[in-house]
């Protein structure tokens, strides 16, 4: 049993962390930066707060994996459940040109349930479930400064100053989870400490989210609870989230070469919403009322720390989170990455103890590097080879086949969406059960016009 570990960042990765944590150490104690409201507010250090939220269902199950009971507390506060067999009537998901079947019923909807709640929500019913815990405390209004070493080869301890007093102090931990998100400081730290930095990868997106809180006056006048459109482009991309206690959050994606026309009032807000959004959704939502301002969050793109590269890593320091890999947004994958990282510890914990940093990464590389393939934008034409564009061509066209025919099938529409969320692998998509399908649909429909 490891005496005292230390998680730095109370977000859903820090919150996690810990829960997982508690289970293996004496004493858990969280550090972070924000004095921590007592309600399930916005703060400081997660500007992504007011924007839409969507978990994945395999970010859903992990999270209850990791702390049971959570999915319950969500329930009680109020959290909308999506879990029927016409999924497809409560979602609209459509990606670029391609929707999915929405009147069939699923066959196994209950894997792919959705609990819809704001991202203050979330954290605050996590925080309560996972600070229960004896062995955890938070250390609020606390930032982190530097790693300590007493041997070589091995992290043990942190400095952490109060932001009201000034005072530092050392926090001695036989092991330091690094769960602060995009902000983390590990990299630079290490570098101080006489380690090679840890290679990074990044791509560019250059997002700019805008998001308001509404109330909408007759919610029954559609069925959708969930709206997400991702078409291609950069612009005309959003969503409409029901959230807790009757409440909906709308956002508007988009790139900041269109900050030009930033929304600045509700009536921008759903003028641009109409864009996107199912003209029935748009229609029954003109009368909504501003439950707040509209937030924006601008953010440049992605970033994978490479520690499973790194030449040399100390014992006793772990990072997961956002602080290993920060995708785009847009795919609504953090939380989900964040649960499997924090799920991938324990694990590593159970099979290594306290050793082994580099066994703990090269796990996650094989849960991160698809997920990262998917988030970055393709690589240019004279970056790859003639062989490697014809292999790329293929799958794309593939794709757009069965995308294609998922409009109708509800069989191929089930498969892709449990794909989507990560509760199957996407070699899946190429089973010859989904792929006779896709044959057949397009068969059926090339039929009538040979006729003609
Ligand atoms: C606009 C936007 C929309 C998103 N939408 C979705 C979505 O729909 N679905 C989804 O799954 N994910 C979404 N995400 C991603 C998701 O919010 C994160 O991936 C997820 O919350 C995991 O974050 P984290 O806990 O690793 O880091 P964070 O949420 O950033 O938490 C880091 C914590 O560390 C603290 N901290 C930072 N530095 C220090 C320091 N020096 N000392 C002490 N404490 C410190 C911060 O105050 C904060 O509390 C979105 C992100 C953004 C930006």
């Amino acid at each position: 049993m490891t005496a005292h570990a230390v998680v730095l960042g109370a977000g859903i990765a820090g919150l996690l962390a810990a829960a997982a944590l508690a289970d293996s150490a004496h004493h858990v104690t969280i550090v972070e930066r924000d004095q921590l409201p007592d309600s399930p507010s916005p703060r400081r250090g997660i500007p992504q707060g007011p924007h839409l939220h969507s978990v994945l269902s395999k970010g859903w199950q992990t999270i209850e994996e990791l702390v049971p009971g959570v999915l319950d507390d969500l329930v009680a506060v109020g959290a909308q459940v999506l879990d029927d067999a016409k999924l497809g009537a409560r979602m609209h998901l459509q990606n670029g040109p391609y929707g999915f079947n929405r009147t069939d019923d699923l066959t196994d909807p209950a894997a792919l349930a959705h609990y819809l709640v704001t991202r203050p929500q979330l954290e605050y019913v996590l925080r309560r479930r996972v600070t229960d815990r004896s062995a955890v405390t938070v250390a609020d209004g606390q930032d982190v400064g530097e790693f300590v070493v007493c041997r070589p080869g091995r992290i043990s301890g942190v400095t952490v100053t109060d932001r009201q007093t000034g005072t530092t102090r050392v926090l001695d931990a036989e092991l330091i989870v690094d769960a602060s998100g995009r902000a983390t400081r590990t990299p630079l730290l290490l570098e101080q400490l006489g380690y090679p930095r840890p290679p990074q990868r990044t791509f560019r997106a250059r997002g700019v989210y805008y998001s308001q809180h509404l109330a909408i006056g007759d919610q029954n006048a559609f069925p959708e609870r969930l709206v997400l459109v991702i078409p291609s482009g950069g612009t005309g991309r959003g969503g409409l989230i029901a959230c807790e206690r009757g409440t909906w959050t709308l956002t508007i994606a988009t790139r900041d070469d269109d900050a030009k026309r930033a929304p600045e009032s509700l009536t921008d807000m759903l003028t641009r919403a109409e864009s996107f959004m199912p003209a029935h959704v748009a229609a029954a939502i003109r009368d909504a009322r501003a439950l707040s301002d509209i937030a924006v969050y601008r953010y440049p793109g992605g970033t994978w720390h490479r520690y499973d590269r790194a030449a040399h890593l100390p014992d006793g320091l772990l990072v997961v989170g956002d602080a290993l890999c920060c995708l785009d947004p847009i795919h609504g994958q953090g939380i989900t990455m964040a649960a499997r990282h924090v799920h991938a510890l324990r694990q590593h914990l159970g099979a290594h103890g306290l050793g082994n940093p580099q066994a703990f990464y090269r796990s996650l590389t094989e849960i991160i590097a698809p997920v990262w393939a998917t988030n970055k934008p393709p690589a240019p034409r004279r970056h790859t080879s003639i062989t490697e564009r014809a292999q790329r061509r293929a799958l794309r066209w593939t794709q757009h086949q069965i995308l294609a025919a998922a409009g109708d099938d509800i069989v191929i529409t089930e498969q892709l969406v449990r794909i989507v969320n990560m509760i199957d692998s996407p070699r899946r998509l190429f089973d010859p059960r989904i792929l006779a399908r896709v044959a057949a649909h397009h068969a059926r429909r090339a039929l009538p016009s040979r006729s003609i």
